[in-house]
């Protein structure tokens, strides 16, 4: 099963010329895991925009073609309902937290889709257990390390149960044993849950992808099995 499906998408942000994203075919299975790469200011981030709800609800600018996502049309599935479909890890984690601990940053999505106090509880120790901060659970924010931090937004994240998990070099900002916990975190979820890394460094993620797509002038360069990767670099 096809989770996103993408045709003839182009972006142009309001106060540029030329669009920063064009792409005419592209989709994605369901559980693969996938390396979007390329250098810095190629069109990476422009394109998870498009794929996560981003720039069809918040951003100023030029959108043609269509995006699917779960069969859906991005454009017209409201905002609180893809927050349960994709869920994307920011490059910098304290711009995503709004709470004073832990548990409640964890517990916010839950509460706002008004589920049952049992299965707020159940998904908060569950994400907590996957992120390995249960120990932290009435840790205040503030006094977490990067790394935590970074955990944090990840088990607020897996709290809402999204089928599509995007991460934006999500270990930019954190030390070297902060960036091996989030990696390993990754591939315990592998197959299990749609994956999308964003990173530039590609020998950092390759063992954890199945697929790597390059993006070069806003376009798709190339997008092969990793098996296959040798033949294009
Ligand atoms: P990345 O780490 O993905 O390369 P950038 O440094 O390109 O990120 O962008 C950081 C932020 O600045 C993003 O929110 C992006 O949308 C915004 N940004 C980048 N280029 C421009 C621009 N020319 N005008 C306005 N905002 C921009
Ligand atoms: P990457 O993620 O690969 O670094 P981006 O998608 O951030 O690339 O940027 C692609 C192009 O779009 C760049 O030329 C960047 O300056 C431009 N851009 C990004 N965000 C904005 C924005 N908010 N407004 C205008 N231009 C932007």
């Amino acid at each position: 099963m096809k989770v996103i499906e993408v045709k003839d998408l182009s972006f142009t942000y309001l106060n540029s010329q030329r669009p920063a994203i064009e792409v005419d075919e592209f989709s994605i299975d369901e559980g693969e895991s996938i390396l979007i790469t390329g250098k810095s200011g190629e069109g990476k981030s422009t394109f998870i925009s498009c794929l996560n709800g981003v720039i069809p609800h918040m951003t100023n600018g030029e959108l043609k073609g269509e995006v699917r996502i779960m069969g859906m049309e991005l454009k017209s599935t409201p905002m609180h309902k893809l927050s349960s479909i994709v869920g994307t890890v920011l490059q910098d984690p304290e711009a995503q937290t709004i709470n004073y601990t832990v548990e409640e940053e964890v517990a916010f999505g839950p509460e706002n889709l008004k589920l049952p106090p049992e299965e707020i509880r159940e998904r908060i120790n569950e994400s907590l257990e996957i992120t390995g901060i249960s120990s932290l659970r009435n840790e205040v924010i503030y006094n977490l390390s990067g790394g935590e931090l970074q955990r944090t937004v990840i088990a607020s994240i897996l709290a809402m149960r999204p089928k599509i998990l995007i991460f934006d070099e999500p270990t930019s900002n954190i030390d070297p044993e902060g960036t091996n916990r989030i990696f390993s975190m990754i591939e315990e979820m592998r197959g299990k849950k749609t994956i999308i890394i964003v990173e530039h460094k590609v020998e950092r993620v390759l063992k954890f992808v199945d697929r790597v797509i390059m993006i070069e002038k806003g376009k798709i360069k190339f997008d092969v099995r990793k098996d296959e990767l040798l033949d294009h670099v």
